[in-house]
């Protein structure tokens, strides 16, 4: 086999090897199943195991208390913009806080269903930075954040405190990538592609009590009621993303579990920043404020467009993949979930020594 990329992707994303030497071996009979997970019913003992693997599993890593459900569900986390306020919105006020494009759509989302405000927005800056403080509604019926801004590569370190509004969070880019005290927030969601899996499944995480606020006149397939009651078995799931995140958690688990995937990530961090900070008359991290750095997605300028556009073409010749700026903001943006290694970071980072040298 060709050597393969090392993958700055966005999202879809690297996946751990392991995972995919796992996968490929039980493609054609999946655990001993005498078929394949892709084959096998929904409602068979087998993938009922592999579901409620991936739920414990997940509950043991990330310490997600008894009181919430695990939920894998179709649509992306494009869905929950929508299913998030038709559930808890109900004509009442949410406040949003917007952080960035995806903050943004989601936000938009919830304006079908009731009234939002932005407790906090950085548009006028670009979206560079998090917002200082917050302006919440104490009678919002929830506050939604994006923990880490894929665009714009910023990433909370820290939860803001919404008293006794429930705290919504969009975790697509950044769960399990490190520790978070999941008491804090009543509802979480997240497209697998980046961190845990592969594209078709999202994970939501609910608290249980918030079940009796669900609005009663939706759609039965966009009701959590529907999704927690029948344990993400009511219609079909997406069987086979569903199995490629359980071994995506076991590989999490192999390593040591999350703590150790946290610190891999600060790791990546301190190289590809403090690249950024020696070298800062070149390199140009377009994150303002230091504390809100993303460690999943890396966003940076060189001193022209066209040193940018040599700059990952020479990198991906390497095979330094995936280092092009979102379309709506340009430069450079190094993707590096949980899957990338420190040594792939090295990598880059010896690679920018070099071609700053050359350039
Ligand atoms: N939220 C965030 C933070 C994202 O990064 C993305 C996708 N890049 C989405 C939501 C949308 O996810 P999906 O494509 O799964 O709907």
């Amino acid at each position: 086999m060709a050597a393969r990329k090392i993958n700055f992707n966005p999202g879809p994303a690297a996946l751990p090897l392991p995972v995919l030497e796992k996968l490929a071996a039980n493609t054609v009979e999946t655990d001993g199943a005498g078929m394949s997970v892709y084959e096998m019913s929904h409602r068979s003992k087998e993938f009922e195991k592999i579901l409620a693997d991936a739920q414990s599993r997940m509950r043991q890593l990330f310490g997600i208390p008894e009181d919430y459900h695990i939920m894998f569900v179709g649509g992306g986390a494009s869905l929950q913009f929508c299913m998030v306020p038709m559930n808890f919105l109900q004509g009442g006020s949410a406040d949003y806080v917007r952080t960035g494009e995806w903050a943004k759509k989601a936000a938009e989302e919830a304006k079908r269903y009731g009234a939002v405000r932005f407790a906090g927005d950085t548009k006028a800056d670009n979206f560079n930075h998090l917002p200082d403080k917050l302006d919440l509604d104490p009678n919002a019926k929830y506050v939604h954040i994006t923990t880490n801004n894929t665009i714009f590569g910023t990433e909370y370190r820290d939860f803001p405190a919404t008293g006794n509004v429930p705290l919504f969070a969009d975790m697509s880019s950044d769960l399990m990538s490190h520790r978070w005290d999941v008491k804090k927030f009543s509802l979480i969601y997240a497209g697998a592609q980046k961190n845990l899996g592969i594209a078709g499944v999202t994970i939501v995480v609910l608290k249980k009590d918030l079940l009796e606020r669900v609005a009663k006149d939706i759609p039965t397939m966009l009701s959590y009621k529907t999704h927690a009651d029948n344990n993400s078995l009511f219609n079909t799931p997406p069987c086979g993303p569903i199995y490629v995140t359980k071994l995506v958690l076991d590989w999490m688990a192999d390593l040591g579990g999350l703590e150790v995937i946290e610190q891999r990530n600060r790791t990546k961090a301190e190289l590809l920043y403090g690249t950024l900070d020696k070298h800062a008359d070149f390199y140009k991290g377009t994150v303002v404020n230091k504390e809100h750095r993303s460690w999943m997605n890396v966003c940076f300028r060189l001193p022209s467009e066209q040193l940018e556009e040599k700059f990952i073409k020479e990198g991906s010749a390497q095979g330094l993949h995936g280092m092009k700026g979102h379309r709506s903001v340009g430069g450079v943006r190094v993707s590096m979930y949980n899957a990338i290694s420190p040594e792939e970071i090295q990598k880059l980072v010896d690679y920018m020594e070099k071609f700053r040298k050359a350039n």
